[in-house]
């Protein structure tokens, strides 16, 4: 049984069909990247996945959970973590507090409760994203590839502690703005969480981003998913070839 499970989701902003009937199923543990050209509905499809707006009509399951009439934290405490295309984080404080502010925000326990895990959750967290060295440092004063990667660290922050308990990231261009080098970091950390078991949904413009870290790729345009499959089936899709390829 597919893990999501997203049904005819249609959001219009007056005349405007962001999202006009999509739906796609996601496997327990499956990498997907979800492209398509600016305005395809990509962000909008996040939002009605995660909680930030509220679609005119469609269904979405999440590990037999029905998620539409959830507010945004209820679905966190059911796996459903997200970032943003543009990066939100608090400038003012350090990454430390940043992260703190999520499991408070998620009311969980973790990192200043007596428990014995928490210190030590919190630090590997942070190494696990090449923090650690920055965990004093204000937002404000973070390069921005460090800041997308605290972003990514504060989604996984916000999910259950439960070991078996079911995880969807959202990744809402996670590499965009990053250097060559740095998106590779972040493809890897990416490619990273799905392989722990989690099921990952990613927007990309990078193409390297996409075939070389996806199990799989939806294409939406105009709000309509065009292309389901492979990134080599996908890559040889007259519309993304156009698109993406320049032939
Ligand atoms: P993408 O993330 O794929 O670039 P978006 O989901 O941001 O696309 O936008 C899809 C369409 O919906 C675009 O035409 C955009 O202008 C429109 N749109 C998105 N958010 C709003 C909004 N809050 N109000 C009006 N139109 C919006
Ligand atoms: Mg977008």
């Amino acid at each position: 049984m597919s893990a999501l499970q997203v049904q005819d989701l249609k959001r219009h902003f007056g005349g405007v069909r962001a999202l006009d009937g999509v739906s796609f199923e996601l496997a327990a543990g499956e990498c997907v990247a979800l492209i398509g050209p600016n305005g395809a509905g990509k962000s909008t499809c996040f939002a009605c996945l995660a909680g930030q707006q509220q679609p005119q009509s469609g269904q979405v399951t999440w590990a037999g959970h029905a998620l539409l009439d959830l507010p945004p934290a209820a679905r966190l405490q059911r796996g459903v973590a997200r970032t943003f295309q543009v990066a939100q984080t608090f400038e003012a404080l350090t990454v430390l507090q940043n992260l703190q502010l999520v499991r408070c925000a998620g009311q969980l326990s973790w990192w200043d409760r007596l428990d014995q895990r928490g210190p030590q959750a919190a630090q590997a967290l942070l190494e696990s994203m090449d923090l650690q060295a920055l965990r004093h440092a204000l937002v404000a004063d973070l390069p921005y590839g460090a800041k997308k990667r605290l972003e990514l660290a504060m989604a996984l922050a916000g999910w259950p502690d439960m070991q078996d308990a079911p995880r969807l990231l959202l990744l809402d261009e996670p590499a965009a703005g990053l250097a060559p080098e740095e998106r590779s970091v972040m493809m890897a950390l990416v490619r990273q969480v799905a392989d722990s078991g989690a099921t990952v949904l990613y927007t990309e413009h990078n193409m390297d981003a996409v075939f070389g870290v996806a199990d799989r790729v939806l294409v939406l345009m105009q709000g309509r998913l065009v292309a389901d499959g492979s990134p080599e089936a996908v890559a040889q899709d007259p519309q993304v070839r156009e698109l993406y390829l320049g032939r």
